[in-house]
């Protein structure tokens, strides 16, 4: 295996020995569009044609006055085509799809989120398209059910394991299997056998790009630290791409506390302590499982965030403390969405609230001539559920129950 697989001593590929030729061709098509300029600009055309690049990077001065320290800038991912920064990762595996000559896509997802990209993308370029969803999550995000099934695509509902996004992972493995000549695995985040986490962090760098230029150009130099949530690890890697190395920069990965770091309910791999290396879902890295190598539940108020392992690239820069790491819980993440939108008129997801709340509570300490940018990974509209049910809004229950009864008629 080709040693760029490996980051540290994290990552890898295990893959079962039916893949081996699937993973060849892939890696020397990764290989090939890496090191031709043309694709890199097609991509920037789709990107901004189709999406919203470049995405603005706003100075949110009303909260920089508030905390009385740095000057915060957000990162805008959240106005990517289908509302979060998922569209850059999957419309360029779109593109690399097109140049391998396959016809048919298919996808894991856990809140939907990767999903309804893939099922965009597969619409635009003409493919088929099947998602794999475990049954709960099927349950809990019926709107993006919805809006795939719509699209066209097939979405296949999982009930093995715990029926979450890693059983529909292992179940997307099964598939490509069976199909590999026609088919490509659109993998959601900078995780997996390689070269999936290089290939998506490479994907998502347009991210950290765009805002190296932007932060030189609004603020006149480089910001003194970057927050980005981490799931699996691509928004950040994804905005940290442009800044690894700068002395000036400190890069803070924020992962989902949940009910807190003690509780046991959370998913905090890198900073909390209940995670340990492992090999599963074809990689090595820092799993939530336990001492049989049996993985954890999970808690997260934020869905995208609530997966067992993390990048091993991620992984690579913890051990080595080139990116500091971070837990936000549930509640520090509602009350961050809360200010952001009574100051600055903007909705975070759930997901990137949790970056919101590390930035304020380190925006005091720094200089108001000091920047600090938050990677808005993405925008709140999709959590209404949950957001409105975190609020305990007495009217949007009502107006639920209303709804409810209109469709018993
Ligand atoms: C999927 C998702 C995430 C988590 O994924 P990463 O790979 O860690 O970026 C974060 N924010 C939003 C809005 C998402 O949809």
């Amino acid at each position: 295996m080709d040693s760029t697989a490996y980051f540290g001593q994290w990552g890898g590929s295990f893959i079962p020995e039916v893949l081996h030729e699937t993973f060849r061709h892939l890696e020397r098509a990764f290989a090939e569009i890496k090191s031709d300029p043309a694709f890199w600009q097609e991509y920037i055309t789709l990107m901004s044609t189709y999406s919203c690049r470049p995405t603005p990077l706003t100075h949110a001065e009303n909260l920089s006055q508030h905390f009385g320290g740095a000057q915060i800038y957000i990162k805008r991912e959240d106005l990517n085509h289908t509302g979060a920064h998922k569209a850059n990762n999957v419309m360029g595996q779109g593109l690399l799809v097109k140049r391998m000559g396959k016809t048919r896509v298919i996808a894991e997802t856990g809140a939907g989120q990767h999903g309804v990209a893939t099922a965009t993308m597969a619409a635009k370029f003409g493919f088929d398209c099947t998602i794999y969803m475990g049954e709960e999550d099927v349950a809990r995000q019926r709107p993006n059910v919805f809006w795939m099934e719509k699209m066209g695509a097939t979405v296949v509902t999982v009930r093995d394991g715990s029926r979450t996004l890693k059983d529909a992972i292992n179940e997307a493995f099964r598939d490509w299997v069976t199909n590999m000549d026609t088919t490509h695995y659109v993998f959601g985040t900078a995780c997996g056998p390689a070269p999936f986490p290089e290939m998506v962090s490479w994907l998502q760098s347009i991210i950290g790009q765009e805002a190296r230029e932007q932060i030189l150009r609004q603020h006149g130099r480089l910001p003194a630290r970057i927050y980005a949530c981490v799931g699996g690890g691509s928004n950040s890697l994804g905005i940290f791409s442009s800044f690894f190395g700068e002395a000036d920069t400190e890069l803070v990965g924020v992962e989902a506390g949940g009910h807190g770091l003690d509780s046991g309910q959370h998913a905090s791999r890198l900073c909390g302590h209940d995670a340990s290396p492992g090999v599963a879902q074809g990689y090595k890295t820092m799993f939530l499982q336990n001492s049989d190598g049996q993985m954890l539940d999970t808690h997260s108020v934020s869905a995208g965030l609530d997966y067992i392992g993390v990048s091993p690239i991620l992984a690579d820069h913890w051990e080595k403390k080139t990116v500091r790491f971070e837990a936000a819980t549930d509640r520090e993440v509602i009350e961050a969405l809360d200010l952001t939108m009574k100051k600055e008129g903007i909705i975070p997801a759930l997901e990137s609230a949790h970056a919101f709340v590390q930035a304020f509570k380190e925006a005091p300490e720094l200089s108001p001539d000091d920047a600090v940018i938050i990677n808005m990974s993405g925008r709140g509209d999709k959590d209404i559920f949950t957001i409105a049910q975190a609020f305990d809004d007495p009217s949007w229950k009502d107006f639920i129950i209303q709804r409810a009864a209109a469709y018993q008629k």
